[in-house]
Order: C-alpha cells, then structure tokens, then sequence
C-alpha cells in the first residue's frame, strides 16, 4: 500500500512536499517524493491535502481518570490529589473509570495519538486496552500506601505476570513516587523491570514539598501523610531525588522521569549522562501552578524531554497538539516547531523504549501514521500542525486504518 500526501513529515528528516509512504506487513518500507515513485507503482492512495506524521506518543497518561475531567477546578497539587481521591472513591468506581478508559484510548486516537503509556492503580486498565486497536505500554503501578494491590514488590511481580501482551501491548512496571514507595522496594520495582526487560516509569520531583520530604525536613508534607507514611515504613531518604534515583537504577537500563519540575540545574548532567527521560507535561504542569518547568535548561544539558498530557483530571484534552500549541505559545523561548514535533513523536517513543520501532517514519519501522488535513498553500507544515491544532482525519496503526 502506498499513500500520498501533500505533506509527509518524516521527523527525522526535513519534510516532503507531495511524498508518499509505502507500507507492507504492518511496516514502512519506504518514505519519498511522489516523483520518485516508479510509474508502475500500485495500491496508491492519495490523501490529497493532508499532513502525514507518524502518530504521536503519549507517553504519561493515566487514562482510567478520563471520567473526571472538568470536575476538578486549578488547585496546588495536594489538594488536588485530595479531592481525586474523594472522587475516585464514590461508588462504581472500577465500572467508571473502565469506561473511562475505553473513552480516553478514543479521544487519543482522534487526535491522532496512537501510542500511549498509561498507568493504571489497579491495573484494571490493560484488560480494556487490549480490546481497542492503539499501541500502549500499560504499566503496572506499585503503590505502598494504597488500599488495593500491587501494595509490594510480589503483588507488583504478580501484576506484571497478569498482563497479557500482544504485538500492541507492553507491559511496564512503575513504583508510583518516592514518598508512597519505601527506596527499597523502588529498587527491586526497577530491578523487575530489568530482568524482564520492560520500560519503567516514575513520578518524581514534581513538588516542592516533595523535595523538601525527601531531603529530610519535618514536617513538609501534611501531618496526616507524614503519619501514614511511618506507618507504612517510608523513611525520608534525606537526599535529593536525583541523588535517590541514582541509587534505586544503578546498574539497570535506564527509564522516564515523569514530571522532574523541581530537579536543580547541577543535577541534568547526571540524568543526560544515565539516559533516563524526562517527561514535562505542560498543561497538568500550568493546571497546578508550578514554576516554570526547566525543560529547555534540561534539553540544552543533553536531557531527553519528551512532552505527555497527564490525566483529564489535570488537563483539558489528551492531544499532544494541544500541548505542543500551548508550549508554543504561553511559554517563554520555545523550541522551534520541529524540536516541538519530536518531543511528542521520537523522544517520546524513547521514553517508552520503542524508540525503535515508532516515532518517525522510517523503513523498518511499524507503520503507525496520523494524516492532518491542511491547506493547499502551506510551506511549513509542522508549524501549520502546531498553529492550528485539528483532530486526526485519518489513523493507522501497524499499517491498519483504525479512525
Ligand atoms: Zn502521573
């Protein structure tokens, strides 16, 4: 199958005008100029005036919170978290937010996101995504202080067991923070990942008052979790939590650091240099107040940033162009559009492992592919992409159409 479009964005090369990609066996075998397709070519398809890129990478979603949204106004994070937990709480909950799962993985796809890292509490989302034709990596969350498992590193090893994969799914392990995981067990959830060579993911650094606990001062979080968390046996590991990531990943491949708002300029050498990846999220990042992110601080010190929507519970949408306008255009010196373009394709893949396999178009590569539609005169389609964020007209995945 060939298709032709006015635009294909490669990512990792300069865009074609009137290109084609080819497709066999679920893989791109060739990406070009339309005049240099051989006059016998057959099963073309011509999109007309659409912008084809490979399909965009969620890689930080927790879509299982998709029944929330607009229910819970702009709060600092800790209250925020307080009131989700009131919500989530309410009866039906695993029916909800099934649904709700279900609705997320669509509203992905129609704005032409075709890969998601999703983490799920109870890890009662991959059953439900591996019913709907988007690629994820759904990972299987360790929470110590939670009131359903995985609660330890075996319940964490017998969810991962659980997950059924396929050639869509992956399974990946996430210890939750390091203030709900004692360091100990962050270490063999890491280690787990390891030894069955999956991606890991964890939030850290995303508060001050994090920080702040992890470096030993009392009372930084609020009294009623400092209790909770003694109870439970986490003890501050008065480092910081670039200092406390090192020890937990020493020796082992290296994973995605969701958020990292709070982490000091002395410390992005040590991420660049290990190769974690760094996921800014900048809509949830606004919706919480936070200081600026250092994202571009952290780019130019040789950090992988990769751009991911959080949950609706934090955020307006689950469209990366909708991240990528809002980067664009509310903060200060922004990456030029095709920087941008990549932290939601190929940088974000990375943070997945499937760097390898998806986030550009390039032969070899599985065909997942988001068609835009566009206007006839353009000369700059990622910055048409990014100006006028439009919902996905067309998506494939594996080279199959899905929208
Ligand atoms: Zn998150």
């Amino acid at each position: 199958m060939i298709l032709k479009a006015a635009w294909v964005v490669p990512v990792t090369s300069p865009p074609i005008h009137a290109g084609y990609v080819e497709i066999a066996d679920g893989r791109v075998v060739a990406v070009g100029a339309v005049s240099a397709l051989p006059s016998t070519a057959t099963q073309v398809t011509d999109l007309g005036n659409v912008i084809l890129t490979p399909g965009f990478v969620n890689p930080h979603s927790h879509l299982e919170l998709s029944c929330y949204a607009n229910l819970l106004k702009p709060a600092r994070f800790w209250n925020w978290i307080e009131q989700l937990i009131r919500l989530r709480s309410k009866p039906g909950q695993l029916e909800r937010e099934r649904d709700a799962v279900i609705d997320g993985a669509r509203q992905s796809l129609r704005a032409g996101v075709t890969c998601v890292g999703d983490i799920s509490r109870r890890n009662c989302a991959w059953p439900v995504l591996k019913q709907l034709p988007i690629r994820k990596v759904c990972f299987v969350e360790l929470l110590t202080l939670a009131d359903h498992p995985p609660r330890n590193p075996d319940e964490l090893r017998r969810g991962a067991r659980e997950v059924v994969e396929d050639e869509l799914l992956t399974v990946g392990i996430s210890p939750h923070t390091p203030y709900t995981v004692p360091f100990d067990q962050i270490r063999s959830a890491i280690a787990l990942a390891d030894e069955i060579r999956r991606p890991w993911t964890m939030h850290l650094a995303e508060t001050p008052e994090e920080v702040a606990y992890l470096r030993g001062e009392k009372g930084a979080l609020s009294p009623t979790i400092e209790k909770l968390l003694a109870q439970c046996g986490i003890k501050a590991p008065h480092c910081s939590p670039i200092a406390l990531l090192a020890e937990c990943s020493q020796g082992v491949r290296p994973g995605s650091i969701a958020h990292a708002n709070y982490v000091t300029d002395d410390e992005f050498g040590q991420l660049a240099d290990v190769g974690h990846v760094v996921i800014y999220c900048p809509r949830s990042h606004h919706f919480f107040g936070h200081s600026p992110h250092p994202f571009m601080r952290m780019r130019a010190a040789g950090v992988t940033v990769a751009l991911g929507t959080d949950s609706l519970a934090s955020n307006d949408s689950l469209s990366l162009l909708d991240e990528l306008h809002y980067v664009r255009t509310q903060v200060a010196n922004p990456p030029p559009p095709d920087e941008l373009l990549q932290m939601v394709t190929l940088d974000a893949a990375r943070a997945l492992n499937l760097d390898e396999q998806i986030g550009s178009l390039e032969p070899g590569k599985q065909a997942d592919l988001s068609a835009f539609s566009c206007a006839p005169n353009i000369n700059d389609p990622i910055r048409a992409l990014i100006d006028s964020p439009a919902p996905a007209n067309a998506v494939w995945i594996a080279g199959r159409p899905v929208i």
